[in-house]
């Protein structure tokens, strides 16, 4: 089997084992943003407390972000770690929306995906996988978010070496899930889309493609949590175990 095919492989084994998954978890596209730069460098858990202050604060929001003075913004998210450096970074993020699109997010996911990926990747602190989560989860943009879970399964399973670079591992799997889409017809998925039952947000140019992503990468994490854990990987039950190399 070629990579493609082994990438498409995991994708309906994951889905068919465990289904359509919930995510992001969040409320608002600004609330994807934010948790995208809280989450680096730190565990989910630490960012929850850190969007939990800035939500009992009303500031969880383009506006509260730009009134709130730096060394409270950064009090408020210190459990997310290098909490200066993130809460700098937030207000980096706000200035360049309200410069570019005069504060609308509505208005920059209207952009062209690669157009508005290169101006993310542009501004300080965002790199391709805090890009990625905003262009996919946030704005519904047809881009796969590669991350350390994706890599550790991967390289586990003797797909990619430890030197793999982002981009490659990217249009791996965008172009490997693109092609199944394609083969079936790409079908409207059989689920509300990833999230809908606890976001409040509707992310209207979601495509097939979109939510394909969406859907592997949070079933890649669920595998990397529950069985490929980062110390040793658990086989026995995990979905994946028949692909391992004998
Ligand atoms: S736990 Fe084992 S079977 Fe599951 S993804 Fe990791 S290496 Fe593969």
């Amino acid at each position: 089997m070629d990579r493609e095919a082994s990438v498409r492989a995991y994708y309906q084994e994951l889905m068919a084992s465990w289904g359509p998954q919930d995510w992001w978890p969040a409320y608002t596209r600004f609330e994807v943003i934010v948790g995208a730069f809280l989450t680096q460098n730190t565990a989910w858990t630490n960012v929850e407390r850190a969007l939990r202050r800035l939500r009992e604060h009303g500031v969880l929001n383009p506006d509260g972000i730009r009134r709130t003075p730096l060394p409270k913004l950064a009090r408020m998210i210190r459990s997310s770690g290098y909490f200066r450096q993130k809460a700098q970074r937030l207000k980096n993020f706000v200035s360049y929306l309200d410069a570019r699109y005069g504060g609308s997010l509505g208005r920059m996911f209207t952009q062209p995906t690669a157009k508005l990926r290169e101006e993310l990747l542009s501004l300080n602190g965002v790199g391709p996988e805090t890009a990625d989560s905003i262009l996919l989860y946030a704005g519904g943009h047809p881009v796969f978010v590669v991350d350390a879970y994706t890599r550790r399964i991967f390289e586990r399973h003797g797909l990619i070496t430890t030197k793999a670079r982002y981009e490659d591992l990217r249009q791996l799997v965008e172009r490997a899930l693109q092609q199944a889409l394609a083969a079936a017809g790409d079908p409207p998925p059989a689920s509300p889309l990833p999230g809908r039952r606890r976001h409040k947000f509707v992310i209207r140019r979601a495509t097939s493609a979109a939510r394909a992503f969406d859907e592997f990468h949070a079933l890649l994490v669920q595998a990397a949590k529950h069985h490929c854990l980062k110390a040793q990987a658990h086989c026995p039950g995990c979905p994946l175990e028949r692909f391992l190399k004998k």
